[in-house]
């Protein structure tokens, strides 16, 4: 399973098209440039046929994983399947052909998704406004943060700090740095629940938001969220959102119900826009009335003559992406809201918690799990039993490869040892999280028996092991010729 550099294929002379000879006098190319700016010897590019380039890059794509070739339970991913209508949608001509600058009158479709996707994240999350411009989960923390801010700025209230639980994901204690914002951690109790006593005692008139995910990274609802908004609200601080795990509650509870004052919603996640490979995504904002004079401009607006991008918001923190938000996702997620509907959405949620319970049910013999279920979305197992074996998790992980499978989220919440965090979702069947388990079954087995064959994995795989932290910061990616390489 290797495949050569594109050049080291083709041969001298070899081309990817044929055109007919010109049938007209050509003027020499010296009299069109200037001699000063022709090249005196060719360039060094691949020599090859349309063949050879297609199926060069189809080989590579293959030895790609996604979750078009394969089930990817990548935990607090939501790696879903993107249905290919939504490609449809993103390509029709009308939305793939606009620019940004167009006068708004000649774009009134695309005004129109845009507001109707407002609308339909705000009826979903029980929001009254929404700004569809930050490009990721991350990106609408940091949003979220800065409008939080502007507002206590605007009632004359300094408060400086940002609680997060310690399950928290790590771009929440990041988006809270990045805001300049201390960050204050909060326990997590034997249930896998935020400490609320705990959180009691750290709440003061410094406390400008408590960020929270509902349900946490360990897969499991927050019960007590009411009462933490009542604590969090009565010492005079906000509640945030992270929507990433939306996939759990679509149809069953809404933030806004839950007493949250501003959500992020990871359009690539629960909402099908693919993602993977660092983008694009799309994480809306949406934010309680009191919180829309401070949104980034513009949103749109329906007026009198049609829709408007409007501008002014008088308190607004300002533009937080260039235009609009990454356009041809809203698309896709506004065209996979209106083909589900709300019937639809409810049953994704129902699907992704039985998918995730399910996996529990059959996998908690083998592999301990921390806390007492039932799960929401996904299921947190710990491979500390396996550890003792001589495999870890990051050992599993690498031998389901051999099995055929992406492997589980590792070592995420910090707060369980050997975290293995799976998400199936709602779109796999039976059949496919079947063989997920007994592949998880198989590999349980093997750490007790013969533990150096999951050591040593993966074992089909183009590369084996590679130094992880070296191969995230001096990625080997560039192709040197012979006569560079050997000098
Ligand atoms: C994915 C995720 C985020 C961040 O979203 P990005 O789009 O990757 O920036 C935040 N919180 C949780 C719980 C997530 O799963």
């Amino acid at each position: 399973m290797t495949e050569p550099l594109i050049f080291e294929l083709g041969a001298p002379g070899r081309k990817g098209y044929t055109l007919p000879a010109p049938d007209v006098p050509a003027e020499p190319l010296e009299e069109m440039i200037p001699a000063r700016y022709l090249r005196r010897t060719p360039a060094n590019l691949p020599e090859v046929s349309e063949p050879d380039v297609i199926r060069h890059f189809t080989h590579l794509s293959q030895m790609n994983y996604s979750i078009d070739s394969g089930f990817y339970p990548l935990g607090s991913c939501t790696m879903k399947y993107n249905p290919k209508v939504n490609e449809v949608a993103a390509s029709l001509p009308g939305f793939r052909d606009i620019h940004p600058l167009q006068p708004e009158s000649t774009v009134q479709g695309a005004l129109r998704l845009m507001y109707e996707l407002q609308e339909l994240l705000g009826a979903i999350a029980g929001m009254d406004a929404f700004t569809l411009q930050p490009a990721a989960g991350a990106h609408g923390e940091l949003t979220g943060l800065f409008i939080i801010q502007a507002y206590l700025r605007s009632k004359g209230e300094h408060r400086d700090e940002v609680i997060a639980p310690n399950s928290s994901h790590g771009t929440n204690p990041a988006s809270a740095a990045m805001a300049r914002a201390k960050l204050v951690t909060v326990g997590t109790d034997a249930r896998g629940r935020v400490d609320i006593e705990e959180l009691r005692r750290l709440v003061s008139d410094r406390t400008a938001a408590l960020m929270l995910t509902n349900p946490n990274t360990l897969g499991l609802f927050e019960e007590d969220v009411e009462e933490m908004a009542r604590i969090v609200h009565e010492a005079g601080g906000l509640m945030y959102y992270d929507g990433a795990n939306l996939n759990a509650i679509m149809g069953k509870a809404r933030p806004g119900d839950m007493g949250f004052d501003v959500v992020h919603l990871n359009l690539h996640k629960t909402f099908t826009t693919p993602h993977g490979g660092g983008g694009p995504g799309a994480g809306p904002v949406g934010v309680k009335e009191f919180l829309r004079p401070f949104l980034p401009v513009p949103i749109v607006e329906r007026a009198d003559a049609g829709y408007i991008l409007q501008e002014d918001l008088p308190q607004t923190i300002g533009k937080v992406r260039s235009f609009y938000g990454n356009f041809a996702m809203l698309v896709r997620a506004y065209t996979y809201i209106r083909e589900m509907g709300r019937q639809g959405l409810t049953q994704v949620s129902e699907d992704a918690v039985l998918a995730a319970n399910y996996l529990r049910a059959r996998l908690q013999d083998l592999y301990e799990a921390p806390f007492p279920g039932p799960n929401m979305h996904e299921v947190v197992l710990s491979a500390r039993r396996q550890k003792a074996q001589g495999a870890r998790a990051l050992d599993i992980a690498k031998r389901l490869m051999d099995y055929g499978f992406h492997a589980p989220t590792i070592y995420f919440p910090l707060t369980v040892e050997e975290a293995l965090m799976i998400e199936p979702t709602e779109t796999e069947n039976k059949g496919t999280l079947d063989a997920f388990i007994e592949a998880m079954r198989a590999i349980a087995g093997e750490a007790a028996e013969n533990p150096e064959i999951v050591r040593g994995a993966p074992h089909d795989a183009p590369v084996s092991r590679l130094d992880e932290a070296r191969a995230a910061r001096q990625p080997d990616l560039r192709w040197r010729p012979a006569e560079e390489a050997s000098a």
